[in-house]
């Protein structure tokens, strides 16, 4: 199996996207969603930088942004804190199963070359958990002798 580190390929994708003339803003949240006279989404606003502690505009002050868009996607992973205005805005979760969240824990191990498989992946499922319980660990043999070592509990 090819394995990856999600931090390397979106980093890969970013310089592919630029290449084709993408603008990626990295560092800039957005703060605040903007709506056309129809109540469609139509851009969102980035924060201010540069505020102080006391909220006054210090010297590396610059105004937030509006971003427009013909089409503006959200993808701010789970409990984004816009999408969660849209949800409550256009009743997104009524009538639907409620969120299901999980913890993982991951560890990186450096082993003996001679236990590495680079691209071998193990999963279980089951065991320590009991019947009612999701969740289950993962093996991942990267390079260099590394194995990500995990447990994820739904
Ligand atoms: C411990 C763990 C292990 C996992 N292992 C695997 C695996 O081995 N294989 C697999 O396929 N999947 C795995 N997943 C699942 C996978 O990581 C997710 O499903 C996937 O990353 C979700 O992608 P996304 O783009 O929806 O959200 P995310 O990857 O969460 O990306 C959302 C991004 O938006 C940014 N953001 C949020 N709010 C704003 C805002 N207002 N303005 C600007 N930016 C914002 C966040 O900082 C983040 O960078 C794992 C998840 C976890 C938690």
């Amino acid at each position: 199996n090819y394995i990856v580190s999600l931090g390397n390929v979106c980093r890969w994708l970013a310089g592919k996207a630029e290449a084709l003339g993408v603008e990626i803003y990295p560092g800039f949240a957005a703060a605040g969603l903007l709506y056309n006279e129809e109540g469609a989404v139509n851009g969102v606003v980035t924060g201010d930088m540069g505020v102080e502690k006391d909220g006054s505009h210090g010297p590396g002050f610059a105004p937030g942004m509006a971003l427009m868009g013909k089409y503006v996607l959200i993808g701010e992973g789970a409990r984004g804190s816009l999408a969660k205005q849209l949800i409550a805005k256009y009743k997104l979760s009524d009538g639907r199963e409620p969120g299901k969240y999980g913890i993982g824990l991951k560890e990186l191990w450096q082993v003996k070359p001679e236990n590495h498989r680079p691209g071998l992946v193990q999963h279980s499922f089951g065991w320590p958990l009991d019947m009612k319980t999701g969740g289950g660990s993962f093996l991942y043999h990267l390079e260099d002798n590394q194995v990500a070592v995990g447990f994820v509990l739904h």
